[in-house]
């Protein structure tokens, strides 16, 4: 019953809220309450687009309407006569009658508008016949329109509302991904920078160890300065080694380590470590070792290669004359890596060729320094650097008041091997003499071959018996040692001592020198000592 007081409360349903959909329901809540329709419709206009925003159905059959509202909704929207009757009867063609039950007609209209201006229209159906003006009548007490339109503006301004703080969220969104952008623009020249630096580093590490090789020829030095720059940070190494394998199988192993890793030195001196030295000199190009990857570690054992713990490691023949002398072995025992870039085994490749011509070079001065010191023949000190060595060990006996002895040889009858044997026979009389002095000689002495077939040996601290001793001692092994053509050969010798017999090196030698004259005067194969009492060599042993 439509009285004042019902009509009081859908108003304030209608503008007792904001929320359009509740609107909506307080409208279709007027409808019902009029005309109980078993299917309605409310499609809302929107002027500015001028087309329906909103389609809803009400009432049990409500549904029923929707093929229908689509086509009329469509009809209108193209066609909008505001001017005629605000409500009417929906005239439907036969096609359209087919898709609207029968008991729901006819279909009424009603349009919520206000002159020229619409909100919504209502469709109602199945409520029988009514007289459209009347319909239109029965609505207007409860100002639909402009709840309508109120609802409208505030949905409007929500939207708008939505609208402003979403793209407030883009703008803001893309000002974070600029700002991200920048950070990352940022890290990118940092990362730059540092990779230039450390590039820089690494070209220092290598113009350093290139200055090294030019400079110095103490391969140690060298080495061991080329292993700690290698320790350094551009190359990020847990253990920087350097192997170096002499001709005669010595080891030489250089090592830096990081505070976090220990010294694994030693262990290349191990059965083990004899092993994995005996495959670095099988390979020639840089091996990547992983502990995962079985073929870049094959040939060596994986036990020893597990030891060091290491994550990754790269070692680099280092290759003199097409022969492996050594390698570079880098051990990064924090990071897995992946590969060693072809940067870095370029670099740590060139490296090992600069360390290879170090170790040529100093090879061949150690060679020449040889050479100048050395014998031809025998192998053994020639005179020259005798001389050197006596002078100083002279010198160093006075200072100290050490006794020094000098024993001078001379090989017995070598005119006679010579003439008889030929001088290949005589050179072999030569050659076993030098080999006797050297293997029966202590550190401190030094052998020397001083003329044709006059030798010396210098005895540093030793007193003049025990010096007697072992020229006996010697002359005994020489006299035993046979040769091809004459057999047996013999030496005679002569010893004197300081402070004994002589107060400088060319007296001590005189007296020497004296003493063998007297051993050959002797008979030969003997040795003699100075008689400083007497004031003549006299032998003392035989
Ligand atoms: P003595 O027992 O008195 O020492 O007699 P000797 O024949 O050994 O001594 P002598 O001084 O009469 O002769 C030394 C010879 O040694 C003369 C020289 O031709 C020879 N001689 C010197 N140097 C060498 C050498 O390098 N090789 C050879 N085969 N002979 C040499
Ligand atoms: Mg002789």
């Amino acid at each position: 019953m439509k009285t004042a007081m019902n009509i009081a409360n859908h108003q304030l349903r209608l503008f007792g809220t904001l929320e359009f959909d509740e609107v909506l329901q307080a409208v279709y809540g007027v409808c019902e309450e009029l005309w109980s329709p078993p299917a309605m419709g409310l499609l809302i206009w929107d002027a500015d687009l001028e087309v329906f925003s909103d389609t809803l159905f009400f009432g049990p059959k409500g549904a029923s309407l929707e093929p229908l509202t689509e086509i009329f909704a469509g009809r209108l929207e193209r066609h909008m006569d505001l001017s005629g009757p605000a409500a009417g009867v929906i005239e439907s063609t036969r096609d359209q009658i087919e898709k609207f039950p029968g008991d729901l007609a006819p279909l009424y209209y009603l349009r919520i508008q206000e002159g020229e201006a619409l909100t919504a229209i209502i469709l109602l159906a199945g409520i029988g016949e009514q007289q459209p003006a009347e319909l239109e009548e029965s609505l207007k007490p409860y100002s639909l329109f402009l709840a309508l339109n109120n609802a409208w503006e505030v949905r409007e301004l929500k939207r708008e509302n939505e609208r402003l703080r979403s793209r407030y969220d883009d703008l803001e969104l893309t000002n974070s991904n600029l700002e991200e952008q920048t950070r990352k623009l940022i890290r990118d020249v940092e990362v730059k920078d540092a990779l230039r630096y450390r590039r820089m580093e690494k070209e220092k590490v290598l113009f350093e160890i290139s200055s090294a090789v030019r400079s110095s020829l103490e391969i140690q030095q060298v080495l061991e300065m080329a292993c700690q720059n290698l320790g350094r940070r551009p190359f990020e190494v847990s253990r920087a080694l350097i192997l170096r394998v002499l001709a005669g199988s010595d080891l030489f192993v250089y090592e830096h380590h990081d505070g976090q890793t220990q010294p694994v030195r030693d262990r290349f001196f191990s059965e083990a470590g004899r092993q994995f030295v005996e495959v670095v000199l099988s390979k020639t190009a840089p091996c990547e070792l992983s502990e995962r990857d079985e073929t870049l570690i094959a040939g060596f054992d994986p036990d020893f290669l597990q030891s060091f713990g290491f994550m990754s490691a790269l070692l680099v023949p280092i290759i003199m004359r097409e022969k492996t002398i050594g390698a570079i072995f880098l051990q990064d025992c924090k990071f897995p890596r992946q590969t060693w870039s072809i940067d870095d085994l370029t670099y740590f490749g060139a490296l090992a060729d600069q360390l290879s011509v170090a170790i040529e070079n100093a090879d061949l001065h150690e060679e020449k320094k040889q050479q100048a010191v050395t014998d031809g023949l025998t192998g053994i000190a020639n005179r020259r650097h005798f001389n050197e060595v006596f002078a100083k060990e002279f010198e160093r006996a006075r200072r100290y008041a050490e006794p020094l002895s000098l024993a001078v040889f001379d090989l017995d009858y070598l005119k006679k091997i010579n003439d008889t044997y030929g001088h290949s026979a005589g050179d072999d009389a030569i050659k076993a003499i030098a080999r006797v002095l050297s293997n029966s000689s202590r550190s401190i002495d030094l052998p020397a071959r001083y003329g044709g077939e006059e030798f010396c040996l210098l005895l540093p601290n030793t007193l003049l018996e025990e010096s007697v001793l072992i020229a006996e001692r010697i002359r005994k092994i020489i006299n035993e040692t046979g040769i091809e053509g004459p057999g047996q050969i013999s030496a005679s010798i002569g010893v004197a001592n300081f402070p004994l017999h002589g107060s400088d090196p060319d007296d001590l030698f005189n007296r020497a020198d004296e003493a063998l004259y007297a051993a050959k005067q002797g008979g030969r194969n003997r040795v003699c000592v100075y008689d400083l009492p007497e004031g003549n060599p006299e032998s003392v042993a035989k």
